[in-house]
């Protein structure tokens, strides 16, 4: 039976082994209890969710053990009472990583407060943002943390059963989870009687098709139920009746993967990090127009600029930058002049784009904005699930002007139709991806206006 002696014996073995093979690489700095990437662009971010990436081997639990991997679940399942570790998670500030910002603290006590003889922990591994890939890298280089966070949270909200909705289009991340399930299985940090106590926990993946859609909670319960992935009528908050019914709570990767190192380093570390009202750090994946395009991570408030300057080296080619779109296709496109905009969920929600779950496309002046308001607004028509008329039909509408509007055929008064639709679609539709369809339009109408109209003229 696994002990926090056993975990402790495990890291005194294979610690050494690992900063062995880590010093034969001159890429990490070793310094006492931490280890890092050592290049100067690793030095600028502030690596919590990543914080094993690319250094342990994510198909040995044992370098994960090393890394002091399931030794808070272990603290936490012997010598805390479950409203002790929401208390803790609450304290954090923790806020989802997967778009809203839901304090995670206060997700969980919901559920904890509701008896039941059944609750469930889903993971949300159902990311579908064009040009997003940090849940997909966190699964792939560190599966054991979102299960070790899984299980503390199953043992804070009274829950034996875990479920990893995962795309199937992820075909590593998904090997990768199988290995680690098996593993922790093998070594007793999940199943049953875990760590000696009467704690049980199981976790089972279920594979997305690939529908955008199933990335919103009800979606997915009805997915994993075995019915068509389609949101629900939100009569029930999913704390209290989620999967067949019963409490559940859903996070997303990254929200997960930060919570074994919240009660590592304690809640005073964590709140150091970042802003006061979203602690801690944000995985961006940060593409398009930039010298390198790749995942950072970076302490919440850090500017626009600094995140395309200096982590990602600037517009390549001598271009002159034009804007970045936070959010995906729910998100909204920022012009240069609101670069200095610290990233956090209310910096970004006032210049009327969102954090989203971490997609960030960098554009030049080579890209029509209003091409690109197109590009995200096909994108959602495709994905429209088709239940409510207002996205259904509206978002089919809003693409049939912005087409005629790039092929020289726009009318006077296309833009002021396209606002009227918006303003319905994102107040009439049933979810969250049709309440933000109309994002990518709105923004670049604000910001790019004059590229709208100079289609319009031009054609006249
Ligand atoms: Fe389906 Fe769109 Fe309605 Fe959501 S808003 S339920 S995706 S039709």
């Amino acid at each position: 039976m696994i002990s926090l002696e056993i975990l402790e014996d495990i890291k005194g073995k294979v610690r050494p082994e690992l900063e062995n093979r880590l010093r034969k690489e001159d890429k990490y700095i070793i310094d006492g209890d931490e280890i890092g990437l050592k290049d100067e662009y690793y030095q600028k971010q502030t690596r919590i969710a990543l914080k094993n990436c690319d250094i342990i081997d994510p198909k040995n639990i044992e370098e994960y053990i090393a890394m002091d991997g399931y030794s808070s679940l272990g603290k936490i399942v012997t010598t805390m009472k479950p409203k002790e570790v929401i208390d803790i998670v609450k304290e954090s500030g923790l806020r989802g990583r997967g778009g809203a910002g839901f304090p995670t603290g206060r997700k969980w006590e919901t559920a904890y407060e509701y008896d039941a003889d059944k609750k469930y922990v889903i993971c949300n591994a159902d990311e579908g943002d064009p040009g997003a890939f940090m849940d997909r890298s966190i699964l792939e280089k560190d599966p054991h943390a979102v299960l070790e966070a899984m299980a503390i949270s199953g043992y804070a909200i009274g829950s034996d059963q875990g479920f990893i909705y995962v795309r199937a289009e992820y075909p590593v991340a998904v090997q990768r989870l199988k290995l680690a399930i098996e593993q922790a299985k093998e070594l007793g940090v999940l199943g049953n009687n875990i760590f000696g106590t009467d704690f049980n926990f199981d976790i089972e993946l279920r594979l997305g098709a690939g529908a955008f859609v199933c990335g919103e909670g009800t979606a997915l319960m009805e997915s994993i139920e075995g019915k068509r992935g389609m949101p629900r009528t939100k009569i029930y908050r999913t704390a209290h009746r989620g999967l067949w019914q019963k409490p559940t709570i859903i996070n997303n990767v990254e929200t997960f993967a930060n919570i074994p190192v919240i009660f590592q380093k304690g809640v005073d570390w964590y709140r150091s990090i970042g802003t006061e009202k979203s602690p801690g750090t944000k995985v961006f994946a940060l593409v398009g127009k930039v010298q390198r395009a790749d995942l950072v991570e970076v302490p919440m408030g850090m500017s626009l600029r600094e995140i395309i300057y200096e982590l990602g080296g600037g517009v390549p080619d001598g271009k002159r930058f034009k804007a970045v779109q936070t959010g995906g296709p729910s998100g909204g496109c920022i012009p240069e002049e609101l670069l200095d905009t610290p990233v956090d969920f209310e910096s970004l929600g006032k210049i009327g784009s969102i954090m989203g779950s971490g997609g960030m496309v960098v554009m030049d002046e080579d890209d029509c904005m209003v091409d690109i308001a197109k590009f995200f607004l096909d994108f959602t028509v495709d994905e429209s699930c088709g239940k409510c008329v207002p996205c259904r039909e509206g978002t089919k509408r809003m693409l049939e002007i912005l087409e005629r509007i790039t092929e020289g055929n726009g009318k006077e008064d296309d833009i002021d139709k396209m606002e009227k639709l918006a303003e319905t679609i994102n107040s009439a539709s049933l979810c969250g991806l049709g309440q933000t369809a109309s994002n990518p339009v709105l923004s670049t109408l604000k910001y790019f206006r004059d590229e709208y109209e100079a289609h319009i003229k031009d054609k006249r």
